[in-house]
């Protein structure tokens, strides 16, 4: 316990636990990587002390999102994050390469997840937010039962099917007792130059799921031009064009966790 303490593991006993965010989606490419990712800078530019566990094995896209290629370096046996836009980031992207078929089975995933925890030196936190793969699988399961008090954010886009399948995931949660922070709703309606707003992928299914949840829709992401690109150059929309609409929607959101 002593070494965990000393290196600074966030479930160590002589740490204040950090506050912990499982980011939950039920599919894939609704864009829960890309809001963690905004969701960190923005808590980060507050003046938390922010780390990012990407635990999504199968698409890990947390390093391409921060722009980093660095692996982490080793530190008497513990690994040290590495840090892009102030904020602390581990990865299993960092230790396979693209084209390397990664087997994971459930228990070795629960290694993996409590040596992310317990044996990197993230040092003093506030916030920890996990990259959860889309669904409910294995992870989150883990996740949950090794971080008990963590609170789930579900994202979602606004078309009817996806906030079915997201409502899996948030139910999932519910059943094991963990309490779900609330609802994101990612890829709402598309704010054109020229002044008008169009639904692209439909209307009310963030507000559809969290009702359906019991739980507070925290706020809507417009479809943005400039939040893609930022994640295509691996600069945060919050950090690199702090101005486009996408960046205000994270900011609050990020303000109301
Ligand atoms: P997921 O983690 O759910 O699989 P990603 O975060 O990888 O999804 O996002 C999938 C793609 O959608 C990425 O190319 C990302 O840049 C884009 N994207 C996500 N949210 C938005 C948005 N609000 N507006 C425009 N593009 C978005």
């Amino acid at each position: 316990e002593r070494v965990r303490a000393q290196f600074g593991g966030v479930r160590g006993v002589l740490n204040d636990r950090p506050a912990v965010y499982a980011v939950a989606s039920g599919k894939g490419g609704v864009g829960k990587s890309t809001v963690t990712a905004n969701l960190a800078v923005a808590l980060a530019r507050t003046g938390k002390r922010v780390g990012v566990l990407d635990a999504d094995v199968w698409g890990h896209s947390i390093p391409l999102l921060f722009g980093v290629d660095r692996a982490p370096v080793a530190l008497g046996g513990a690994m040290l994050p590495v840090e892009a836009h102030g904020v602390r980031l581990m990865s299993t992207g960092f230790f396979v390469s693209d084209d390397e078929p990664l087997i994971w089975r459930g228990p070795m995933l629960h290694k993996a997840l409590q040596q992310f925890l317990d044996d990197v030196h993230w040092g003093e936190l506030d916030v920890l937010l996990v990259d959860l793969p889309p669904g409910t699988g294995d992870i989150a399961i883990s996740l949950l039962e090794l971080v008990p008090d963590a609170q789930v954010v579900v994202v979602t886009t606004p078309q009817p099917a996806a906030q079915q399948v997201a409502r899996s995931a948030g139910r999932m949660a519910a059943d094991l007792g963990i309490a779900i922070a609330g609802v994101v709703e990612n890829m709402s309606q598309f704010a054109c130059a020229c002044g008008r707003h169009t639904p692209l992928f439909g209307a009310g299914g963030g507000t559809a799921l969290a009702d359906g949840l019991g739980v507070s829709l925290l706020g809507r992401v417009p479809l943005d031009v400039e939040l893609r690109e930022s994640g295509d150059i691996g600069v945060p929309v919050v950090a690199g064009r702090p101005d486009a609409p996408s960046a205000s929607a994270l900011r609050d959101i990020a303000g109301s966790l």
